[in-house]
């Protein structure tokens, strides 16, 4: 979905080597290799980066990933695994780490994800295989922020779906929606943000 929307969305996405080995080695066996992927979509790789000395509280695990985010001068950190990044980096860092599901939420518009989910649907030869039953067992499952922010687009049965939300789904000093250095809240949200309409695209430009 990340992918998908970036072109029709406000974000650039990148991603270091270690991060595509990782997602790699996630694949089912017959699905298309992340790194021929990349290659076909013109997809952004940057440095693994090893300069984690001065990361106190991440996951020795995730430090690899956090310190290339960093030297990447990356905004977010787009991860599954948010509770993995500690505060005092992020904050040391002017990074926020997100779940995919909030983050897209906030950047993308009801337009290109219903144009993503009819580009799904049509390339699809198992269920959930129309735009509605992927929104609704797929999206709703996986990035529960994305089907909340959009259940309006499909009729009220949607409403009734339960999901568990997947525990922390933000951390970090930059406000999920203005990207600006706000202290934002654990929604994401900064105050300003909070307190008024939230417009679910806005026209800057992250990176
Ligand atoms: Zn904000």
């Amino acid at each position: 979905m990340l992918y998908l929307l970036a072109p029709l969305s406000d974000y650039r996405l990148v991603y270091s080597p270690l991060v595509e080995a990782e997602a790699q080695r996630h694949q089912k066996p017959g699905h298309v290799p992340v790194a021929v992927l990349r290659e076909r979509w013109d997809w952004t790789l940057v440095p693994d980066s090893d300069e984690d000395a001065a990361l106190v509280d991440t996951d020795p695990k995730d430090l690899p990933v956090l310190a290339s985010a960093i030297q990447s001068g990356a905004g977010f950190l787009v991860t599954g695994n948010v509770r993995h990044f500690g505060a005092h980096d992020l904050a040391a860092h002017g990074l926020s780490a997100v779940h995919p599901g909030l983050f897209l939420a906030h950047h993308c518009s009801a337009e290109s994800y219903l144009e993503v989910l009819a580009a799904i649907s049509a390339g699809r030869l198992r269920e959930p295989r129309n735009p509605r039953s992927i929104h609704e067992s797929e999206i709703a499952v996986q990035l529960p922020a994305l089907f909340d922010a959009r259940r309006n687009l499909f009729d009220s049965a949607a409403a009734d779906l339960v999901h568990e939300p997947p525990g922390i789904v933000f951390r970090g000093p930059r406000c999920v929606h203005c990207a600006l250095l706000r202290e934002p809240d654990v929604d994401g949200l900064c105050d300003s943000c909070r307190h008024r309409p939230i417009r679910l695209t806005p026209d800057r430009t992250l990176s």
